[in-house]
């Protein structure tokens, strides 16, 4: 008996023991089967709405959509910037789209819309160009020795906004200077240039902008201007400006953040994604950091964050170009002068800004004449061995692009106090200068 109650209570044991065992493997299987489907619904949520779970708000332009709503919704986008292609290729693209009405109609649209463009006259682009906008009249206007190169070279936010407004009611269309002419190389190696068709509807027009000079200088702190550049929560680049008291606001405060938010609210202001060029020293650091070694305020960080802007800036379709290292006639200095300098930037800037082919001359000053560059002429050849392929010098003229096979060289209009004042005739292509003239702005604008 006390055996067999011993026996029993083994059993009892062993039952209890195997019961454990299942137990703990049905658990097991279980945690896995719960990890499994929720891990496989976040998959599914993640295909159907083309958002990452976890994330914050998209950032990139560009984001994978897998709905017909999604597809149509960035088609219109892409189409709306004149990539009509491009927007036929991504709906051709989605499974079964033939059978949504509302993607075959888009891509009818589409291709309806393609038999009206007509490839702009290359000839008759013009080159738009700004230096850092005024946020504060009263403080860039303040009887300081520099106020009067302020209100001759500079434009006030009001200004640069009235202008965008009227130049997009006028059927402008942004465009970049790679997408006038591109570097192609041939078969051997070889590189030349090769225009472009722009393809525009009627009744619209190209035009190239550029902005020179966006380092936030320190002679320009506490004069009314943004104070550099930053990536907001947004992904999106912002502007900081510091007020009097020290405190540090962000806010749409320079051409930047501006022409990118009306880019995302005219997207038919933009042709295929370009935003404008902008033009860069290095003396003094770059978009408001102070990166350069021997400069003041220098700081090794500084470097680190300059880049992460202009990385992002890049993604977004910003150009970056040299604007000479140390502000530099390039026309007047000496070859080995020249040399020195673009040498420098190409140590200093490129590692921050990245590799670009377009020089932006500093004082609009050229290394020739109107007649073609050639092998001759010793400061092209260094610019040359350099890679720059575009040139863009200051000329007054409507239009002055110059194409040859080796590069491409524009001419730019400054749309600043002194052209608007002296010359408002020579806009009127672009805007009447009295519907955007800042009252806030002293007359006469010196002469110069
Ligand atoms: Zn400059």
């Amino acid at each position: 008996m006390a055996l067999s109650e011993e026996r029993r209570r083994a059993r009892r044991k062993k039952q209890r023991r195997q019961a454990m065992i299942i137990l703990t493997a049905l658990a097991l299987i279980a945690a896995l089967l719960i990890t499994g489907l929720f891990f496989g619904i976040r998959g599914l949520v993640r295909l159907f709405t083309g958002k990452k779970g976890g994330e914050a708000a998209p950032t990139a332009v560009t984001e994978t959509v897998n709905t017909a709503d999604g597809i149509l919704q960035e088609a219109e986008r892409l189409a709306a910037g004149y990539d009509y292609d491009g927007a036929i290729r991504l709906i051709q693209g989605f499974d079964g789209y033939t059978s949504e009405a509302m993607l075959t109609d888009a891509v009818a649209r589409f291709e309806a819309t393609k038999t009206t463009l007509s490839a702009a006259n290359l000839n008759e682009v013009t080159h738009v160009f700004f230096h850092t906008l005024i946020k504060d009249n009263a403080k860039a206007f303040d009887g300081e020795y520099t106020e009067d190169g302020y209100n001759q070279y500079m434009t006030t936010i009001s200004e640069f906004e009235a202008m965008l407004r009227i130049m997009h009611e006028r059927g402008y269309v942004l465009v970049n200077l790679d997408d006038m002419a591109k570097v192609v190389t041939d078969e051997n190696g070889n590189t030349h240039m090769e225009a472009c068709e722009i393809l525009l509807p009627p009744g619209k027009k190209p035009v190239v902008m550029s902005q020179d000079d966006v380092s936030y200088y320190q002679y320009m702190i506490g004069d009314g201007f943004a104070s550099r550049i930053v990536i907001g929560e947004d992904g999106y680049p912002t502007c900081e400006y510091e007020e009097d008291d020290g405190t540090v606001v962000r806010g749409d405060f320079d051409l930047v953040p501006i022409l990118e938010k009306f880019i995302q609210a005219h997207p038919d202001f933009s042709y295929q994604g370009a935003r404008a060029t902008l033009a860069i020293t290095g003396y003094d650091g770059v978009l408001g950091y102070r990166t350069c070694p021997s400069g003041e305020g220098y700081h090794e960080s500084e470097i680190e964050k300059a880049r992460a802007v202009a990385d992002r800036m890049r993604e977004l379709g910003w150009v970056f170009a040299s604007h000479s290292w140390g502000h530099q006639l390039y026309g007047s200095i000496s070859v080995e002068k020249l040399r020195e300098d673009s040498t420098k930037w190409e140590n200093e800037v490129q590692p921050i800004l990245g590799e670009t082919d377009i020089i932006i001359y500093a004082h609009g000053e050229d290394i020739a004449g109107i007649e073609n560059y050639t092998s001759e002429n010793e400061k092209y050849n260094i610019l040359r061995q350099c890679g720059f392929r575009y040139f863009c010098n200051v000329d007054a003229h409507t239009y002055w692009v110059q194409l040859t096979d080796e590069y491409l060289r524009q001419g730019r209009r400054n749309l600043d106090g002194y052209r608007m004042y002296y010359n408002p005739e020579m806009l009127e292509d672009l805007f009447p200068v009295s519907e955007v003239w800042d009252n806030g702005r002293p007359t006469p604008v010196p002469a110069i």
